[in-house]
């Protein structure tokens, strides 16, 4: 059904949907650790249970930003690296905003669930597959420079170990503990990587910092 708000909307990816954006610290992954500027785009239609962002799920709910205005902002701030987050990125086309920030000398990491289809460049591709709607197609898979799968239960290694058949060999495998389960899931996973070393093991390091 079509929304109230969906006459201001574009879905182009001139504008965007911005539920927050912000300068902090990469806490997970591979790029932990590292000063960025996260943009938080809305719209998401996953549904995991634990999401820690549902407020960001219904897009129409958020300013439309230009993105010249989003870039604009992101240059504010010392650091020369972009998180794209979400909410799911992919819901909208993101080469406007991939090509403005990349002409403005910026490193983007994608934070994606791959479930809708895929559009813009980037340095930094985390791949986080969720079994409740799964990514579209292949291509994402190959394309994912570290493949997160977040543990809340043990079928979550098995969702793991069927995932990791369809990225590229060097994609680095990361088992991350969902945040409310983490003292029932830390010890379990510790088990599993120690028996399975190709897998490594990501901490949300931001909420252990208290940082957003
Ligand atoms: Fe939340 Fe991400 Fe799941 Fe969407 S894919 S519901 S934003 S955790």
């Amino acid at each position: 059904m079509k929304d109230a708000n969906d006459d201001k909307i574009t879905f182009d990816g001139k504008t965007l949907p911005i539920v927050e954006s912000f300068y902090s610290i990469q806490g997970e992954g591979f790029n932990t650790g590292k000063p960025a500027y996260f943009i938080r785009i809305g719209g998401c239609d996953v549904g995991c249970r634990w999401c820690d962002s549902k407020e960001s799920w219904n897009y129409s709910r958020f300013p439309q930003i230009a993105i010249e205005n989003i870039v604009a902002d992101a240059l504010k701030y010392p650091a020369r690296a972009i998180v794209l987050t979400g909410g799911e990125p992919l819901n909208f086309p993101l080469d406007p905003l991939c090509n403005l920030l990349k002409r403005n000398g910026f490193t983007i990491f994608l934070e994606t669930s791959g479930s809708s289809q895929f559009s813009g460049r980037f340095d930094w591709i985390c791949l986080s597959p969720k079994k409740g709607k799964p990514p579209v197609g292949q291509q994402i898979y190959q394309m994912a420079d570290e493949l997160k799968i977040i543990v809340e239960n043990d079928s979550d290694f098995i969702w793991g170990e069927e995932c990791r058949k369809l990225v590229k060999n060097n994609c680095l495998l990361l088992f991350q503990p969902e945040w409310s389960k983490i003292k029932i899931v830390v010890p379990q996973i510790v088990e599993y990587v120690k028996e399975h070393p190709d897998w490594n093991i990501s901490l949300q390091a931001h909420k252990f910092m208290n940082i957003p």
